[in-house]
């Protein structure tokens, strides 16, 4: 067996992260390749990277982890604050 070990920092509060958990959505479309538009882009999200205080608020639902896809950001946080660009970040939903 396997254990993870979280080596990065929480999502919502930037402190260290204890556990991972699988995203609401595993893939997340991006709309039209700007390069070439007979393509559209699909990403794929990372584990979201929570510490132990986050993991229950987000596994009770206290908090709702959402994703803001600008160039800037491309990063997860708490839906109901603005990302660091200044949008607010998008629920993923199932
Ligand atoms: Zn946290
Ligand atoms: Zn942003």
């Amino acid at each position: 067996m396997i254990e993870k070990v979280a080596t990065e920092t929480c999502v919502i509060c930037g402190a260290k992260g204890e556990m991972t958990i699988d995203p609401p959505r595993r893939t997340l479309a991006r709309g039209v390749d700007p390069s070439d538009s007979s393509f559209s882009v699909t990403i794929v999200l990372p584990d979201v990277q929570l510490c132990g205080d986050h993991y229950h608020e987000v596994k009770s639902k206290a908090v709702v982890v959402g994703w803001c896809d600008d160039e800037a950001c491309r990063i997860y946080g708490a839906i109901g604050t603005d990302s660091p660009c200044g949008k607010p970040y998008v629920a993923l939903k199932r």
